[in-house]
């Protein structure tokens, strides 16, 4: 399995409130390493805290979906 298939595996957005239907049927998943969804525009919650991936990359962000993926959102961020 790849990395890529791996951390789609374990992606934890299926069940996520933010989440869309439209997402689904596009097989759109792990956007914290590829780019954002096509479809999802509205935040309302995050299940990232609480996903195997965002824990063992250690990643510091969220809302994947709509702001980007970890390292657009790194460089987006303040310095
Ligand atoms: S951190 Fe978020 S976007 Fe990345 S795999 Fe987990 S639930 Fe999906
Ligand atoms: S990136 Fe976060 S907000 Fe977006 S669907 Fe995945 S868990 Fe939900």
């Amino acid at each position: 399995m790849s990395k890529m298939d791996e951390y789609r595996s374990k992606c934890n957005c299926p069940p996520c409130p933010t989440y869309l239907e439209c997402a689904k049927e596009k097989d759109e998943l792990a956007f914290c390493m590829s780019k954002r969804s096509s479809c999802i525009k509205e935040m309302k919650v995050c299940f990232c805290p609480g996903c195997p991936v965002h824990k063992d990359l250690d990643l510091q962000f969220m809302y994947y979906c709509i702001r980007g993926n970890e390292s657009e959102q790194e460089h987006k961020r303040p310095r």
